[in-house]
């Protein structure tokens, strides 16, 4: 049985646009999320160690949704709303509350352009109220170069069904994953990958890109955001802790190095982000996947 919680606000002005999601506004249908990876950034006492005992249904959504989207749209403040910033829209739960589909019926409605970020294999569901969406919405003034008014972006920290299983024991398989890019990418859909994030000398060796960005390639990407691990906390439930005990379990080989890249900061060093930066974007020239959405059809 799911928990149901009530909320006040649905739609979530950022404060700054990321240069990666564009994301001007956030709608996260669910609180929580049972995909359960141990990096996840939102991991700490507040969801346990089993994100999924946690994950709660926001109950009243489309109510507050369609008073909060109709006073921007008053204003012509349409901007791109990304789905989700901390759960994912389309979970298995999703399949049955049909929350996330409601949200984009309100998205139509009111003409927002949208920026899915998903794991999952069910936003094919709703590519015909994304297709409506992306003929109707209105894109605001700064981003009218984009021809796209939705953009599906699909995460992958790894396209190994054996990584993924260690590190998101909840979430569908990478290959599941890469046949529903490859279907968006087919029904015409400004497709991309979220390379978020590649674990240090697990997933982000240049043989692994080199596997991983192909793959992204053949299944139709228009674009991919490469970036490291970030982790935090010390307790038991926080991603530091999990990843840690997780690498000394399956790749004790690299647990010193985690242990030495992680012991001042919660980010890789500047340096490995730079070698992994320049790594990515070599593999990326080569497959023609640019580190932000293009504007092109
Ligand atoms: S899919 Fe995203 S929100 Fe869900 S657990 Fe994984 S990283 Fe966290």
């Amino acid at each position: 049985m799911p928990r149901y919680i009530t909320v006040t606000s649905v739609l979530n002005k950022t404060k700054k646009r990321d240069p990666w999601f564009l994301d001007d506004y956030t709608i996260n249908p669910y609180s929580g999320c049972a995909y359960n990876c141990l990096y996840c950034y939102i991991r700490g006492s507040k969801y346990g160690i089993n994100m999924a005992e946690k994950l709660s249904v926001k109950t009243g959504v489309t109510d507050i949704l369609r008073r909060q989207l109709a006073a921007r749209a008053r204003k012509q403040q349409q901007g791109f709303v990304v789905l989700s910033s901390v759960t994912d829209a389309y979970q298995a739960i999703e399949a049955k509350e049909l929350l996330t589909r409601q949200v984009l019926e309100l998205l139509l409605e009111y003409r927002f352009p949208v920026h899915i970020i998903t794991k999952s294999p069910l936003v094919l569901r709703d590519l015909d109220l994304l297709r409506q969406i992306n003929e109707a919405a209105i894109l605001p003034p700064d981003l009218t170069a984009y021809q796209h008014k939705v953009f599906i972006t699909f995460s992958f920290t790894t396209t190994d069904t054996l990584i993924a299983r260690q590190f998101e024991p909840g979430a569908p398989d990478p290959a599941a994953r890469l046949q529903a890019l490859q279907a968006c990418a087919a029904a015409g859909f400004m497709t991309g990958v979220s390379g978020m994030p590649l674990l240090p000398f697990i997933t982000d060796m240049p043989v692994q890109l080199e596997e991983m960005y192909q793959a992204f390639h053949e299944h139709g990407a228009r674009y991919v955001f490469p970036a490291s691990l970030t982790l935090w906390g010390e307790q038991p439930e926080d991603s530091k802790t999990l990843v840690l005990a997780t690498v000394k379990k399956y790749y004790p080989q690299y647990h010193d190095a985690y242990t030495r890249l992680f012991s001042q900061n919660n980010q890789v060093p500047p340096a490995y982000a730079a070698a992994l930066k320049a790594a990515a974007a070599t593999v990326a020239a080569r497959y023609d996947l640019p580190s932000c959405i293009p504007f092109g059809k």
